[in-house]
């Protein structure tokens, strides 16, 4: 049963085992660790650390061995039908690698006149990227559109309809995001390419559902996946961009020519491992199930309004599900405020403006969000705190 499967998960997170009084309520700014992760490190750590790509030594030799094969283990967990025909590099997080994307592969394939779709109220690591390359290409002469990819008014999801009068001949990439940061919907990303066509490139940002969704390229039917291990049960430091060469020249920047986040990669390893242990679609059934239940929660009380109205489950929505992520907003509390109480009875949340650039939510905010270790209990008492409050 569900319920004895997630206690065991649990009790494999030492930092929450250790603090019962605390809940650790902040997983899409960066996940806590099973004690596999931890174990992985020391043991990379303490049998075979070298350099990679490099020694011929058996160390050596063995780091080398571990990144190609964690290369491998990335293309498993992501479904990929070619890994023949497909590239993993590794980066320093999603923020590198959306902006790896953007300066070493889009300005080789855009021609004055090109025009690319990108979102404009995800987090910003989605957004500047592409502005930045729009700009270097405009100092060489080459002059591309950007375009907004366009979100259903209010619902937190985007609008395929509206996005296919966005596409056009001209359009030569899209940028989407898989699940928002700050509204935690499955933004459908399968309904992007109906609208796109079969052959424009797709940018996938996976920092929020990588764990929390399965994330399949083959049924996304993207070309670039780019994510964080922090926030994937691994360490801070580590990215990977999975890219497929079916539409152009596989991307694989770098190569063998810096030292890789070994112990990052060792982390991720061990964290994809686990992960698939668990089940993405198992972790998405609990943490949806929590997250439904704050929605329902908050919904019922008057004081507070939740962003993203689409996503209640409650509301019988079938549009989307949502993910592990509720953001939300008291009438008269600011997130500040609401975070310093909140923390006041040991529940640890996000405020502020959750690096959101774009036309969106500019105000200030609660995040909760949440992952396998969270329970009923915790969110039970997160919701008697926010009734107590006038
Ligand atoms: N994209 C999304 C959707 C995110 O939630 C985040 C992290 N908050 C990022 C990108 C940036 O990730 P990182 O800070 O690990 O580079």
């Amino acid at each position: 049963d569900l319920a004895a499967w997630q206690r065991s998960l649990r009790a494999q997170f030492p930092i929450v085992v250790a603090h019962p009084e605390l809940a650790y309520l902040d997983s899409a700014a960066t996940s806590q660790k099973p004690q596999a992760v931890l174990d992985a490190v020391q043991h990379y750590l303490t049998t075979s650390n070298a350099n990679a790509g490099r020694g011929t030594y058996p160390w050596a030799n063995a780091t080398t061995a571990l990144v190609e094969r964690t290369r491998a283990r990335v293309k498993e967990f992501l479904g990929d039908p070619a890994p023949d025909c497909s590239a993993v590099h590794f980066t320093a997080g999603t923020t590198d690698g959306l902006r790896t994307v953007a300066r070493d592969w889009l300005p080789a394939h855009l021609a004055d006149g090109d025009e690319i779709v990108v979102p404009f109220a995800d987090h910003e690591a989605n957004l500047t990227p592409w502005l930045e390359a729009r700009d270097l290409l405009a100092r060489q002469g080459v002059r591309i559109r950007v375009r907004e990819l366009p979100y259903q008014a209010g619902s937190g999801d985007y609008d395929p309809a509206a996005l296919a009068a966005v596409v056009g001949p001209h359009t030569r990439f899209v940028a989407a995001t898989h699940v928002h940061h700050v509204y935690g919907g499955d933004m459908n990303v399968h309904r992007i390419r109906q609208a796109v066509g079969p052959d424009v490139p797709i940018c996938l940002d996976a920092a929020q559902s990588i764990g929390h969704l399965p994330v399949s390229v083959a049924e996304l039917d993207v070309d670039f996946v780019v994510f964080s291990a922090h926030k994937a049960l691994a360490l801070p430091g580590t990215g990977v961009v999975w890219s497929r060469g079916r539409r152009g020249p596989r991307f694989a920047p770098g190569g063998w020519d810096g030292t890789p986040n070994t112990v990052g990669i060792a982390a991720l390893s061990a964290a994809l491992d686990w992960l698939e242990q668990a089940g993405p679609d198992r972790i998405a059934q609990w943490c949806t199930a929590l997250a439904a239940r704050l929605t329902d929660g908050l919904n019922r009380m008057t004081a507070y309004t939740v962003l993203g109205c689409n996503l209640s489950l409650a509301a019988g929505s079938a549009v989307q599900r949502r993910t592990a992520i509720v953001t939300f907003r008291h009438r008269d509390i600011g997130s500040g405020d609401l975070g310093f109480i909140l923390f006041s009875h040991g529940f640890m949340v996000r405020t502020d403006n959750h690096c959101q650039a774009g036309a969106g939510e500019r105000e200030h905010s609660v995040r909760v969000s949440l992952h396998v270790h969270n329970t009923v209990e915790e969110i039970d008492g997160l919701l008697s705190v926010l009734a107590g409050l006038p």
